[in-house]
C-alpha cells in the first residue's frame, strides 16, 4: 500500500516523500480513508505509531478541498493536546505535512503571554493546535470563535482526562457547533475514555492498531534491581558500561530530576533537566539540544516529557518507575517507533515493588529482571508477576548471634536476604480513575 493509494492529493505526497515516509504505518492505513470519508474515529493508538499524520494529514486534505475561507478570530480545524511539548510537536508536524499548502496554522499554549496568539488569531488559522486551558481563555476573550469549526481532534485524550482536564473539555464540548467531524486519539481505552467517546463521537469507527494496554513490542524491556539509595551510582555505572550515547532519562518529582542532574553534571556528563517549573524557553531548549545530541542525557517528569518525538531514540531508563502504571507505556513509546528498535530500562527499588507490579498487570507480561554484579540490593524486590501478584517470600528465621559477634555490620552474613522493606508509599496497582464532567482538577 501507498500514500497515493489511500486517495492523498499531490502537495501532500510530495511533503510526505519529503520526510521520507515511504508506507503507511497501520494506524494511518485504517485513519487516513476514513477521515476522508468524514467518518468520526476512535482510535487507539500509542506514540509512535504515526497517528500524527494519521489525523493530520486527511483533516489538511479536507480543508484544502471542501469549505470557506476562514474568517477573522476562527479556525475550522482545532487540535487538543493535553501539554505544550506534545501541542508545539504537533504544530511542527502539520506545518511540515502541510508544506505545499494553502492553509495556516499556529499552536496556543498556557505559560507564555496572550497577546500575541490574540494578535495571530485576528485573520483566523485554518488549524489551531491548543491545550484546553488556554484555548478556554481565548474563546472567553472573543479571541476564538467556534462556529466555523468543522472538525475536532482530541489527542492523547487519556492523557488529557489524567491531567484533570475533564472540566476543561466539558466546557470545549459545550463552545462547539453540534455538525462537526471528532476524532479521538488515545493510547488506552479506559472507560473514561469510552464516556468521552460518547458524549462527543457520532457513530464513530473504531481503531485499533496494538492490542489494548500493550506496550510497544519493538522495545527490548528489562529491569535492574537496585537498592534506592544507589540508583544515581548504578546509572552512571550502567551508563559508562553499555557507552550509552542518547538516554532520555525519567524520574518521578521535579527534586529527583534536578539531584541528577547536578549528579551527572558534577561528574563531567553533559546532562539537562526538563520538568514543569522550568519556564517553557528553557524545556524547549533544554529539548532541541538534546535532539542535536548537544546533550546526552536529558531527565524528565511524565508531564514535561509528554510530546517529545525524537527520532531512533535508542534507550529509555526508567530512573523511578511512574506512580501510574499507563505512563509506563508513554514513556517507553519514545523510543522503538516507526518500526525501529529500542531498549528501555527500569532500575527498582524494593519501595517500588507495588507499582512494578501495577506495570506487569498492565502490559501482561513479567519484566525480565538482571540483577548488576556488585549493585545486588541490600533490600530484596519481592518477585512479581502479570497476574499483578506481589509474591512476598517468608522470612528466613535469623540465626542466633554467636559470642564473636557478627550480624550485619561485621560480615552481613546473618542478614535476613528475605527482607523487604516497607513499601512506601503504598501505591496500590490500580490506575487513576478520572471522571469526565464531574472531577476537579488534579494538579501535578
Ligand atoms: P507519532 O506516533 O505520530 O508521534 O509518530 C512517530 C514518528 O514516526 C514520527 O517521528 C513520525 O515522523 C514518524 N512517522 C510517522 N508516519 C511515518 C511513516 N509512514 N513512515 C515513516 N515514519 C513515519
Amino acid at each position: 500500500m501507498t500514500f497515493a493509494t489511500l486517495g492523498l492529493i499531490e502537495p501532500l505526497l510530495r511533503a510526505l516523500e519529503t520526510l521520507g515516509y515511504q508506507t503507511p504505518t497501520p494506524v494511518q492505513a485504517q485513519a487516513i480513508p476514513a477521515v476522508l470519508a468524514g467518518r468520526d474515529l476512535m482510535a487507539a493508538a500509542q506514540t509512535g505509531t504515526g497517528k500524527t499524520a494519521g489525523f493530520a494529514v486527511p483533516l489538511l486534505q479536507l480543508l484544502t478541498m471542501e469549505g470557506p475561507k476562514v474568517a477573522a478570530n476562527s479556525a475550522r480545524a482545532l487540535i487538543l493536546c493535553p501539554t505544550r511539548e506534545l501541542a508545539e510537536q504537533v504544530h511542527a508536524s502539520v506545518a511540515e505535512y502541510a508544506q505545499h499548502l494553502p492553509l495556516t496554522t499556529y499552536a496556543v499554549y498556557g505559560g507564555v503571554s496572550i497577546n500575541p496568539q490574540m494578535m495571530k488569531l485576528r485573520k483566523g488559522v485554518d488549524i489551531l493546535v491548543a491545550t484546553p486551558g488556554r484555548l478556554i481563555d481565548l474563546f472567553r476573550q472573543n479571541a476564538l470563535k467556534l462556529n466555523q469549526l468543522q472538525t475536532l481532534v482530541l489527542d492523547e485524550a487519556d492523557r488529557m482526562l489524567d491531567l484533570g482536564f475533564s472540566e476543561e473539555l466539558a466546557n470545549i464540548y459545550r463552545m462547539l457547533p453540534k455538525k462537526r467531524q471528532t476524532l479521538l486519539f488515545s493510547a488506552t481505552f479506559s472507560d473514561e475514555i469510552r464516556v468521552l467517546a460518547g458524549q462527543m463521537l457520532n457513530d464513530p469507527l473504531s481503531i485499533e492498531v496494538s492490542p489494548r494496554n500493550v506496550a510497544a513490542n519493538t522495545v527490548k524491556q528489562w529491569v535492574v534491581p537496585v537498592d534506592k539509595k544507589r540508583k544515581p551510582e548504578l546509572f552512571v555505572h550502567l551508563m559508562r558500561k553499555g557507552r550509552w550515547k542518547q538516554v532520555l532519562v525519567f524520574a518521578k518529582t521535579r527534586n529527583g530530576v534536578d539531584a541528577l542532574v547536578d549528579k551527572l553534571q558534577g561528574l563531567g556528563i553533559n546532562a539537562d533537566g526538563i520538568h514543569g517549573d522550568k519556564p517553557q524557553a528553557t524545556r524547549q531548549r533544554a529539548l532541541d539540544r538534546f535532539k542535536s545530541s548537544e546533550v546526552q542525557i536529558l531527565v524528565a517528569t511524565d508531564v514535561a516529557a509528554r510530546g517529545l518525538d525524537i527520532e531512533d531514540l535508542p534507550l529509555v531508563v526508567n530512573f523511578d518507575l511512574p506512580i501510574v502504571a499507563e505512563d509506563y507505556i508513554h514513556r517507553i513509546g519514545r523510543t522503538g517507533r516507526a518500526g525501529n528498535t529500542g531498549e528501555a530500562i527500569s532500575l527498582v527499588c524494593a519501595d517500588e515493588v507495588n507499582m512494578l507490579s501495577a506495570i506487569e498487570m498492565l502490559t501482561r507480561q513479567t519484566l525480565t529482571r538482571k540483577m548488576e554484579p556488585d549493585f545486588e540490593p541490600e533490600h530484596r524486590v519481592p518477585d512479581t508477576d502479570a497476574s499483578g501478584q506481589v509474591v512476598k517470600k517468608p522470612k528466613k528465621p535469623k540465626k542466633p548471634k554467636t559470642s564473636g559477634g557478627g550480624g550485619k555490620r561485621n560480615l552481613g552474613k546473618w542478614v535476613d536476604s528475605g527482607e523487604v522493606a516497607p513499601a512506601e508509599p503504598s501505591i496500590k496497582p490500580v490506575r487513576k480513575v478520572p471522571v469526565f464532567n464531574t472531577g476537579p482538577r488534579k494538579k501535578k
